[in-house]
Formats: C-alpha cells, sequence, structure tokens
C-alpha cells in the first residue's frame, strides 16, 4: 500500500490540498498539514493533490 505524506519543512498551509480534499488532508491538532488516516488514498485525487501543491511538497509513500 502507498499513501500520501506532506513533507511539512516545505508546506506553506497554503489550504490548496485540504480545501480540494478535505477526505485527504486536513491541519493536525498542532497546525501542521497532515494526511488524513484512512485504510486507502484514491491515486486520481492524490496525484491532483501533488499537481497543484505549489510547494511539491506532498509526495506518495510506501507503507
Ligand atoms: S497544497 Fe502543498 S503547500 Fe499547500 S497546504 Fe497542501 S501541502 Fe501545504
Amino acid at each position: 500500500m502507498k499513501r500520501p505524506v506532506v513533507d511539512i519543512s516545505d508546506c506553506t498551509r497554503c489550504a490548496g490540498c485540504y480545501d480540494m480534499y478535505p477526505e485527504l488532508f486536513e491541519l493536525n491538532d498542532v497546525g501542521y498539514v497532515a494526511t488524513v488516516e484512512r485504510d486507502c488514498y484514491p491515486e486520481d485525487e492524490v496525484d491532483d493533490a501533488i499537481k497543484h501543491c505549489p510547494q511539491d511538497c506532498i509526495i506518495w509513500e510506501d507503507v
């Protein structure tokens, strides 16, 4: 399985990913963008979020 991961060192919290896909990305309790815990992640939506992230800080990670 693979899941999207946000590199918070480059993320500017522009809100693009969690506005577009709130079922996939969220602001966590300490104010950083994180991936929502799910059993699986839809490839097309994640690829779209990756494409639109202005910081290129969303990547797929094998888990
Ligand atoms: S789109 Fe990219 S830069 Fe913007 S909040 Fe999401 S991960 Fe951060």
